[in-house]
């Protein structure tokens, strides 16, 4: 197409004048046009014209277009491209310019300047065609050696790039079947060369001269390749590296930084497929993984899909199609696990028992989905943690209060920026296994809304029969869920969809009376929040009748959460005591901490020297432990909110 003899251009040409690029014969190029005579150029001929000869126009490079049609022509550089208009894209944003997308055809020469407004013509003689007749038989014998020469150099530099790219494939075809003489322009104009060189390139009309000169550009290129693939090679031996050069729609200025930028990218995108094929989706998942790979290499990475598909492809890679853990069921051991975690709560304990039972006997539940219904704070998803630990599995929370839209269950389709997995996806990514125990919590508190109701997509997640295929919006391929043991917590079971409570088997944990929740206190809460906070039984003491005054009169719960928050609150007081207590020197005679007094002393005395506020008023260390009697818990917590009750 390029040089071809059979070209035959007008002899009067309209002018295009371009100073950011430089177009060659046989490669393609798109180029902005905004100034007065250019856009003329553009509106009343490409435009108006009808003709195929009405697109060819001549490329006029390293010369710039006045800002005002009124200024004179600069000197125009004296060869150009003749080009076909091959496209004209017109916006007013930020400004009226047109986008010409321009194929060189070939080149020409100006031998007279016609007409200067509202756009150049000139009369031009047509170069390209007459070069073939131009040499003589020992300058043809020379050009066979140096196009052979040219040859074998760009051959050497298409097969150090990766063939298996379909453009690379396809360039070395070309290279075969091309005109030997049109590859010099074709080369240059993909290869990595600055305008100034293309330039050269361009003038060079006679043939022997551009093989002449192309010839380094390649050995250039060839030899930085090698360099970058050494050092590639050394960074990260096994991996395949595609180095790719740019095609010359860029304009070759762009940092070189910008290319490597993007040739790491391209790698990445290498590797995230070496990670899709050795990872063990599913065959249907792999499938739509490779074909979204495949439009992912060709896509510019400005392209905001660009973005959205290589996240999609991430995450795909990242979910644990076949990674499990192992079920380490012992139902000894799991009746010890949740007899040292959790007082009380016999019932419950008794019946997840027999369902784990039942699990280890069958191997394969596809039983009833546990449902624990109570007040907050009874311990209702440390039991489901629990349930994990004896299991040896990955534990998982989702939070389902305030859900109203099935797409937080199932996930946004994967048609618009910012959409997302599921909360069931989610959760398996974070957990990295296809094996956990999720726990729904507050399934009750699941409300319905315009976009669906996300209790229909969760009965689909908690079905046997249809979960080992749950497909995920945002995925939109099939994962299988069957392996997730699902345990659902509840306030009440009156609000929870009856479709959903017919899935499950409730199991009541009801609250606490004072003296379980006394005990829960000194054997679970109180070791807990000592750990959190960094004290040690030596530091600080809690009896038993301060823990019943925080429950009568600072709590007033079936659980023990608001209890939990209280201890924790005395041992962040304490722990500031202690830590001041450290720096300062001791003095003896003072601060009598009544230990192993009896509180009620405490409160019927009106001197109260042990409270933990005098000790720190009158900047004295405290003496360990620290008791916790009613005067602190009133320093620490306030004035009781609640009157004492009997007990
Ligand atoms: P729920 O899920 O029912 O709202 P949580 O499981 O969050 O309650 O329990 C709150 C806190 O109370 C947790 O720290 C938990 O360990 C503790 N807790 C509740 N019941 C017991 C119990 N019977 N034994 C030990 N700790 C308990």
């Amino acid at each position: 197409m390029a040089a071809g003899s059979a070209i035959q251009i007008p002899t009067r040409l309209p002018l295009l004048l371009t100073h950011e690029s430089v177009l060659l014969p046989g490669s393609t190029m798109r180029t902005s046009v905004d100034s007065p005579r250019n856009m003329q150029l553009v509106r009343s001929r490409l435009l108006k014209g009808t003709s195929l000869r009405s697109t060819i126009i001549g490329v006029i490079p390293n010369t710039s277009d006045p800002t005002s049609d009124c200024d004179d022509l600069p000197n125009l550089h004296r060869i150009g491209t003749a080009a076909l208009a091959v496209q004209v894209v017109g916006s007013n944003w930020p400004k009226p310019h047109y986008t010409l997308l321009v194929t060189g055809l070939c080149r020409f020469q100006i031998l007279q300047l016609l007409k200067e407004k509202p756009y150049p013509v000139a009369e031009v003689q047509q170069l390209d065609r007459l070069e073939q007749f131009t040499h003589g038989h020992k300058s043809e014998e020379e050009l066979g050696e140096l196009s052979e020469q040219f040859y074998k150099y760009a051959v050497q530099l298409v097969e150090m790039l990766d063939m298996s790219v379909p453009a690379v494939a396809k360039l070395r075809r070309l290279l075969d079947n091309l005109p030997r003489e049109a590859l010099p322009d074709i080369l240059t104009s993909i290869i990595r060369t600055t305008n100034q060189e293309k330039l050269q390139i361009l003038d060079a009309v006679r043939l022997e001269e551009r093989f002449k000169m192309t010839i380094p550009l390649l050995v250039r290129q060839i030899e930085g390749l090698k360099l970058l693939q050494k050092t590639r090679k050394s960074k990260q031996d096994d991996d395949k590296r595609v180095v790719a050069i740019r095609p010359n729609r860029r304009i070759s200025h762009g940092s070189i930084t910008e290319d490597e930028e993007e040739e790491e990218d391209h790698d990445d995108v290498v590797m995230l497929e070496k990670k899709i094929r050795t990872s063990s989706m599913s065959e249907q998942a792999l499938k739509v993984c490779l074909k979204e790979i495949k439009r992912l290499k060709k896509m510019p990475q400005s392209m905001p899909e660009y973005a959205l598909t290589r996240n999609y492809l991430e995450l795909m890679v990242e979910l644990p199609w076949n990674k499990s853990t192992k079920d380490r069921l012992e139902i000894r051991a799991a009746r010890i696990v949740l007899d040292n975690d959790h007082y009380a709560m016999e019932k419950l304990k008794k019946r997840v028992l027999e369902y784990l039972a039942v699990r280890q006997l069958k191997n394969n539940l596809k039983g009833p989905i546990l449902c624990f219904v109570g007040p907050p704070g009874v311990g209702k998803t440390s039991v489901g943690r629990s349930i994990a630990k004896t299991l040896g599995r990955e534990f998982h929370r989702i939070a389902l209060g305030g859900v109203c839209d099935q797409s937080d269950i199932r996930g946004h389709r994967r048609t618009y920026v910012g959409s997302m997995p599921g909360r069931i996806i989610n959760g398996l990514k974070t957990v990295g296994v296809n094996n956990p125990v999720f726990l729904l919590d507050e399934v009750d508190k699941l409300a319905k809304s315009l976009q669906g109701d996300p209790a229909a997509a969760l009965l689909e997640v908690l079905d046997p029969e249809q979960n080992h295929s749950f497909t995920d919006h945002y995925l939109n391929v099939a994962f299988d869920l069957s392996q997730v043991l699902f345990i659902a917590t509840a306030n009440t079971t009156a609000t929870i969809p009856p479709a959903l409570l017919d899935r499950m088997e409730v199991i009541q944990v009801p609250g606490y009376t004072q003296e379980e929740k006394i005990e829960i206190a000194h054997r679970h809460l109180i070791p807990k929040q000592l750990e959190l906070h960094g004290l040690t039984p030596q530091q600080i003491q809690i009896p038993q009748v301060t823990t019943l005054g925080i429950i009568t009169r600072y709590t007033r719960e079936a659980g023990v959460r608001a209890l939990d928050r209280k201890l924790g609150a005395i041992c962040r007081a304490v722990a500031v005591k202690v830590a001041e207590g450290q720096h300062k020197e001791t003095k003896p005679d003072r601060a009598e901490v009544g230990e192993g007094e009896d509180c009620k002393e405490h409160i019927t005395e009106d001197a109260k020297p042990e409270s933990i506020s005098d000790t720190a008023d009158l900047a004295l260390p405290p003496e360990m432990p620290i008791l916790i009697d009613f005067h602190a818990l009133k320093d620490i917590l306030g004035p009781p909110m609640y009157d004492m009750e009997v007990t």
